[in-house]
């Protein structure tokens, strides 16, 4: 896969005195095969590995950077730009109520985006939100919207099987304005295939609605179906941004490096699991080091042996090699750490992307005093907790969060993805992480 394939791209280059002709181009040949291995459609990997090549062939490797990494950060850069470059939020600039309407697939996850998306504006912007489904060929799917609403703490504007589309609109708008709702999210029905009577329909709701968003949704799992489905989509619909789920269960990114370069539009929110907290707000520049794996983890690595603390520096590497016993002690020391070698911001583009994410969620912000809170938060937990972070059940999380003065759910993210790093630390032993730290050291 692409994360394999340029870990190895890294590792071949690593040792490479300086750049040339021809380890450049084994370099792209890599990197144009796992992009094509990993779905994206081939226009978009020509253009990518032509702008590649440009600027690496252009740039100066300076100071500490190999040229493994100078080019693998070229990849980043690029790679971030073909997602988009910034992170964009939505847009619920209109006179209210703003009116969201989902489109995509049956199954894209449309419903389940619905709800967690209403959940992320009450709970974060204090919106009050109705949904409502316009999917009137499933009474099941109706159903599900009531349910997942309910769970979201939003509320729900029934509609029944039969009724037509425009009708069930029509009606919630109203409702919605009546009762001085922030934000109408319109579910609506999706079919297996791009079907023409499916985007009659979804174009005539959006005529109709004329929404501030219209989101398409799609299964990153689709890969390269998924680019077909969003230009069938893009062309029919002046969509304003799209969703992408179910990147819990791929780790390759095609559909994401595509879609985006095939719609123009940008990617909103990543769908993260199936539960309603389960999404993210997608952030290219993040994505692009999900992409490329481990961050430069090597070159944090590095950095610590070359400069700050070796004995702690050796520990950590063994503990990635043996692939066990990485806990919140040892983040706790690696901030420290990291914070003797300059700070946040070069702190963050070499933490793997996880790492990088966990900083940035806790603390909202990629600043020193996003790491303040994060270390405040570790440091009310006894030193137990930190190698142990399942026993922190709600009573001790109520004692931590007050303890560093910060919410509960700060407490929770901070876990959450904790959780998430050390799931990815365990594939990165499997995966020949450990191979990569002896080859690194030797
Ligand atoms: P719809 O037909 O477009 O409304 O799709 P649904 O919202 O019903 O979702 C289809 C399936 O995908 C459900 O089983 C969801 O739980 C699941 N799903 C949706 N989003 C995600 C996601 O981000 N991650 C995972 N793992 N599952 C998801
Ligand atoms: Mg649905």
């Amino acid at each position: 896969n692409l994360t394999q394939r340029l870990g190895r791209v890294v590792k071949t280059l690593r040792g490479q005195a300086r750049l040339t002709e021809d380890n450049i181009a084994d370099m792209l040949r890599e990197v144009r095969m796992a992009l094509l291995e990993a779905d994206v459609a081939l226009p978009v990997v020509k253009d990518f590995i032509a702008r590649v090549k440009e600027k690496a062939l252009g740039q100066d490797v300076i100071g500490s950077l190999t040229p493994g990494q100078a080019l693998v950060g070229v990849v980043h850069r690029e790679l971030t730009e073909l997602m988009g470059g910034q992170a964009t939020g939505l847009n619920l600039a209109t006179q209210p109520p703003a009116i969201i309407l989902m489109s995509g697939l049956q199954g894209a996850g449309k419903t389940t985006t619905t709800a967690k998306l209403g959940k992320w504006l009450k709970e974060r912007q204090k919106k009050k939100v109705l949904a409502v489904s316009c999917d009137v060929y499933r009474p099941a799917a109706i159903e599900q919207l009531k349910a997942v609403s309910a769970q979201a703490g939003i509320e729900f504007f029934p509609s029944h099987a039969g009724e037509k589309p425009a009708a069930i609109a029509a009606a919630a708008l109203d409702y919605a304005k009546k009762h001085y709702f922030d934000v109408l999210f319109v579910d609506t029905a999706g079919r297996l295939a791009i079907d023409s009577a499916m985007m009659a329909e979804i174009k005539e709701l959006h005529a109709l609605l004329n929404p501030v968003e219209s989101l398409f949704v799609v299964d990153a799992m689709l890969g390269q179906d998924a680019v077909n489905t969003a230009r069938a989509f893009n062309e029919a619909l002046p969509l304003t941004g799209v969703v992408l789920t179910k990147l819990d269960g791929d780790a390759r990114g095609g559909a994401a490096l595509s879609v985006r370069h095939v719609t123009g539009k940008p990617l909103k929110f990543a769908g993260v699991g199936e539960k309603l907290n389960g999404i993210e707000e997608f952030h290219p520049e993040r994505m692009a080091s999900r992409i490329l794996g481990m961050g430069d983890i090597l070159g944090l690595v590095e950095e610590a042996q070359r400069g700050v603390d070796q004995d702690k520096a050796q520990e950590f590497v063994k503990k990635m090699k043996s692939g066990k016993g990485f806990d919140l002690n040892d983040f706790k020391d690696q901030i420290g750490q990291m914070r003797k070698m300059g700070g946040m911001s070069s702190l963050l583009d070499k933490m793997p992307a996880q790492f990088a994410q966990m900083a940035q969620q806790a603390g909202g912000a990629v600043e020193d005093k996003a790491v303040g809170r994060i270390e405040g938060i570790i440091n009310s937990m006894t030193p137990g907790e930190r190698s142990k972070p399942e026993l922190i059940k709600a009573s001790r999380k109520r004692r931590i969060a007050a303890g560093a003065g910060v919410q509960v759910q700060e407490v929770n993210r901070l876990l959450n993805q904790f959780e998430q790093t050390q799931k990815v630390m365990k594939q990165f032993s499997k995966g020949g992480m450990a191979k990569m730290m002896r080859g690194m050291k030797g």
